[in-house]
């Protein structure tokens, strides 16, 4: 059966190759409506190749740009940020995929959450925000969450078929980005070109900066927190640079299972949405035999400080996951303009983290408010 998306995103690295599954599956999936940032000439591409429902471009200012673009196809056109989130919850859609970032993807997830929308889930920062929440809504509206993070897709096959009293772990990979290995002394020189060099995946640039600084694989230990209910003292890390195996699941009997593949996005994307069917994909692995080691060594949280910060907000739970996104995505942004150094980062992080310790969020509200006092606190400090 057709499976109707709506793609927030869909201009973004995941969104790009979640069209590459709309072109290679057009039986399965259609492009029903699109949503993108800032970059209207995509989005204007995308939409005359695929001619969804609907589309959305977040950025106001870019609304007549992209009402032109389209003027001669019967295709709706709409912007704002109130309007992505409008859009999440149609009752044409079947699956949304959410390929935003950071906070951004928030008020979407719960839009389509609440009109029973599948939602498969790439914006981690959602559940490293909100994951409380989120959880709740998921159960309370029995809709599914469907993993897109590669590290998460392989432990929901692993548990596929498995009871959760049997697990003893869960072990996520990663494959130790650009500085591996470094220590807090080489930390403090590198460059923005380094950091946004990964070697293995090709990414969106926060991502990829946050793989640099290990704040991804931190965000990812609490998404796993939440997808899988399991507590954080379950939830480890290993780092394995070949990036093969996408994580693992030990069993109380000692056994181990993981999940192994070319590092190629398109595999959790599409197993997210045929789920629980697999589909026969034209990006296959090509075998094992020219892949001759599969390393693993330890994390290192007091060299790659985001790390221990997310396993620290983790613990302390209420608000401060959303302190630690919040200022990361300021942080961040301030790296890739080249206003602050790579060691600046992890001292907004600490500073911030210290400022607004202990900061309690019963409801999305006081995660909105949180999030904006941090936002301006970190914009004042740089
Ligand atoms: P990109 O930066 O490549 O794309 C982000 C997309 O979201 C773009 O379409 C962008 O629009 C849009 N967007 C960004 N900010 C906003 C905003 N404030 N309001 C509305 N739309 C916005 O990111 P990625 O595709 O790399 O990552 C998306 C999410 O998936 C992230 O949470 C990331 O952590 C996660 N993820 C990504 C992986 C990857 O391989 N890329 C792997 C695993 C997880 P525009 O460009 O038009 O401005
Ligand atoms: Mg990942």
């Amino acid at each position: 059966m057709l499976q109707k998306l709506a793609i927030l995103g869909s201009t973004g690295s995941i969104g790009k190759q979640t069209l590459d599954i709309c072109r290679s599956h057009p039986k399965q999936f259609s492009a029903e409506i699109l949503t993108a940032g800032n970059n209207a000439d995509l989005l204007i591409e995308q939409a005359l190749e695929f001619i969804p429902d609907t589309v959305v471009i977040t950025n106001e200012a870019l609304y007549e740009k992209v009402q032109q673009g389209l003027k001669d196809h019967p295709i709706k056109v709409f912007a704002g940020e109130k309007s992505v989130a409008e859009v999440a919850g149609y009752e044409s859609i079947d699956t949304v995929v959410l390929a935003m970032v950071g906070f951004s993807g928030l008020l979407p997830a719960i839009s389509a959450i609440k009109a029973k929308r599948k939602l498969a889930l790439a914006n981690k920062e959602v559940l490293v925000i909100a994951g409380e929440i989120i959880s709740k809504l998921s159960q309370e509206y029995n809709v599914p969450i469907l993993p897109i993070d590669s590290e998460h897709s392989a432990i929901f096959q692993c548990l596929s078929g498995e009871r959760l009293k049997d697990v003893e772990k869960i072990i996520l990979t990663a494959s130790g980005g650009p500085f591996r290995g470094f220590s807090k002394e080489q930390l403090k020189n590198v460059s923005l070109q380094e950091a946004l060099s990964h070697p293995v995946w090709k990414m969106g640039s926060k991502i990829t900066i946050d793989s640099a600084t290990m704040m991804n694989k931190g965000f990812e230990i609490i998404e796993a927190r939440w997808l899988f209910n399991l507590p954080p003292d379950k939830i480890e890390v290993l780092v394995h640079p070949q990036s093969i195996i996408h994580s693992m699941v030990q069993f109380i009997d000692g056994s181990i299972k993981a999940q192994m593949s070319k590092p190629d996005m398109r595999l959790p994307i599409l197993y997210a949405l045929s789920y629980p069917e697999r589909l026969k994909a034209d990006f296959q692995n090509s075998g094992l035999d020219n892949i001759h080691e599969l390393s693993f060594e330890k994390a290192d949280p007091d060299t790659f400080k985001h790390l221990q910060f997310a396993y620290d907000v983790m613990k302390a739970g209420g608000g401060m996951p959303c302190v630690l996104n919040a200022a990361n995505e300021i942080a961040v942004d301030a790296f890739l303009k080249e206003k602050i150094s790579f060691y600046d980062m992890q001292k907004l992080l600490e500073k911030s983290l210290s400022i607004f310790a202990g900061r309690k969020a019963a409801n999305v509200e006081d995660l909105i408010q949180i999030d904006h006092e941090v936002r301006n606190f970190c914009l004042q400090e740089i």
